[in-house]
């Protein structure tokens, strides 16, 4: 009997939720939260005031609104934290207009996995990432390219039909609508994608140049010229307004100095704000000094709003330095630009 009634109640609560979920999608609740034109509001952070439901955790989202477009770059580390704050806000990510990925680190794109459950067909822009989906061409006849009619067509890669081969991948958010963004590009009026790839980190492969190499102490002592590094691939979201550009970047592997001037070089314009990770945890005082001064002298940036990877001491040195526009975007909190 007991377990007959807790079975009903399992199907009743599986019912209700199922119902809720389809309502979402329907428009019957309908007291979401607008997102104001001009704002941009942290969706997911490690640091913020304890003012509503929303959960720290590390990791990156922010949701905006320019031209009328709305916009969500980032998705954070958790999905189940990202939908605890999009609802926290009551954020309806139906009414996302493009989404964008910095780069393929989990803390800025696991929560790409709520988006698309509730918005499967929204469009998403990805770096140029290989390993997380891009379409590579991939050269399959090796070393020796005349052993191949040697061998049987049933023994040749796709029966010896071509020799170079393009990846045609479903990449991590398989049936997404992704575009993978190899170099700077503006996706609408006023908005911009700025590409950048990181010389400190990403893809290091290394083929031995003869033989086989089985001792891990070899590797380490082989010199080869085919030694290669692929950045990691980034891209930086550039808005277009009266003051300059607002420029939202993800983790700033790339560094935050140069993201900042390839978005002055490809839009000519000034960068009235640079909003989100900065990545200067790892940093000493002198270094984080020094380069505050330069994105205030040199590059001429006008306001910061760091927040994400940025760190405590370059939060302290950034604040010491750009005083009265240095905008606080913690957890929650909207700027206005
Ligand atoms: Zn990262
Ligand atoms: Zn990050």
């Amino acid at each position: 009997m007991n377990k007959i009634l807790s079975i009903s109640l399992v199907l009743i609560i599986g019912a209700c939720s199922q119902k809720e979920q389809k309502s979402i999608g329907e428009g019957v609740i309908s007291n979401f939260t607008e997102i104001e034109e001009n704002t941009i509001t942290n969706l997911y952070d490690a640091f913020g005031e304890d003012k509503s439901e929303m959960q720290k955790d590390f990791g990156f989202s922010c949701i905006l609104k320019y031209k009328g477009k709305t916009i969500l770059f980032d998705a954070g580390s958790n999905a189940d934290i990202f939908k605890n704050n999009v609802q926290a806000m009551n954020i309806d990510l139906t009414k996302i207009d493009i989404a964008i990925a910095s780069h393929s680190h989990f803390d800025h794109i696991n929560g790409f996995d709520y988006l698309l459950q509730v918005n499967p067909d929204v469009k998403i822009y990805f770096p140029f990432d290989l390993f997380w989906g891009a379409n590579i061409p991939f050269d399959i006849s090796g070393e020796d390219s005349t052993i191949t009619d040697s061998l049987d067509k049933k023994m040749q890669y796709f029966g010896g039909d071509f020799e170079s081969y393009e990846f045609n991948q479903t990449g991590r958010f398989w049936n997404a609508n992704i575009e993978f963004i190899k170099e700077n590009r503006e996706i609408a009026p006023g908005i911009k994608l700025i590409s950048t790839s990181s010389p400190n980190m990403g893809y290091f492969s290394q083929y031995p140049k003869v033989g086989i190499v089985t001792k891990e102490d070899d590797i380490h002592d082989h010199k080869s010229s085919d030694a290669k590094l692929v950045g990691l691939k980034e891209i930086s979201l550039s808005l277009e307004t009266q003051d300059g550009e607002v420029l939202i970047v993800g983790c700033s592997h790339s560094t935050v100095e140069k993201i900042v001037a390839k978005a002055k070089s490809y839009t000519h314009n000034q960068i009235a704000m640079v909003y989100g990770g900065y990545h200067l945890l790892p940093y000493d005082r002198k270094t984080l000094v020094d380069l505050s001064i330069r994105l205030k002298e040199e590059l001429e940036v006008k306001k910061v709003a760091p927040a994400h990877c940025t760190g405590h001491l370059a939060f302290k040195i950034l604040l010491d330095e750009f005083g009265d526009n240095y905008l606080y975007a913690g957890l929650g909190e909207t700027i206005n630009f």
